[in-house]
């Protein structure tokens, strides 16, 4: 079976892509299984896009297998796409998800209801060598409320309000969350991708 190598050292996110991509030949390494924990590589780029492929490229150029990275974040309407790629430190250094929460309330103070749409991004890059990369991007949108709802989750869920659903995404199950989540979407488009790839085998039980 082939191996690719997800770029991250989170075992969630590998569990769970582990399980979406099961029908899939090939096996999901994690950072540790390559001798790679804790790596840290710089995301410095203006896009998602540019961030999970600078990674999945690190990744499959240090172990020469092909590797999967994803980078997500909160684009709100009002701040012209902020926090976007700086999401996880929108409040500075030490990242904090409280410090963050608070700013975002500062930031969107006395802005009317309508005026608070915003989207959760990923974007997760399968990189095989230069001329085989696999994009896929998942949004889901949402309004920024004025003060925090549920317990759920992480990050900026408690301010991030679906309307369809009358809930934060921290008043969500962590499989209602994934049902509709830029990150499940993502997940989703890749396995899109991938059946639709030649060069990706589906799994023959034998
Ligand atoms: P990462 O690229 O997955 O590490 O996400 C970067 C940052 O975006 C996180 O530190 C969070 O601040 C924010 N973020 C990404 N996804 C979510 C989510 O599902 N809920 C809340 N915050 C998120």
């Amino acid at each position: 079976m082939n191996k690719v190598v997800l770029a991250s050292s989170n075992s969630h996110k590998l569990k769970e892509l582990q399980a979406m991509l099961s029908e899939f030949d090939f096996e999901l390494l994690s950072l540790s299984d390559v001798g790679l924990a804790g790596l840290d590589i710089p995301e410095d780029g203006d896009t998602f896009e540019a961030n999970s492929l600078q990674k999945a490229k690190v990744v499959a150029g240090l172990t020469g297998y092909p590797a999967i990275a994803d980078d997500s974040g909160l684009m709100v309407d009002h701040l012209n796409g902020a926090p976007g790629v700086y999401s996880a430190r929108y409040a500075g250094e030490p990242k904090s998800d409280k410090a963050n929460n608070a700013k975002l309330i500062e930031s969107l103070r006395g802005v009317p209801e309508s005026g608070r749409t915003a989207k959760f991004v990923t974007v997760i890059t399968l990189f095989v060598k230069e001329d085989q990369i696999l994009t896929a991007r998942g949004e889901v949108e949402g309004q920024i409320l004025s003060e925090e709802r549920g317990s759920g989750g992480f990050g900026y869920d408690p301010l991030f309000y679906v309307e369809s659903l009358d809930k934060t995404f921290a008043e969500l199950s962590g499989d209602e969350k994934n049902a509709i989540s830029h990150r499940g979407r993502a997940i989703l488009k890749l396995r899109s991708l991938l059946a639709e790839d030649h060069n990706f085998a589906v799994k023959h039980e034998d």
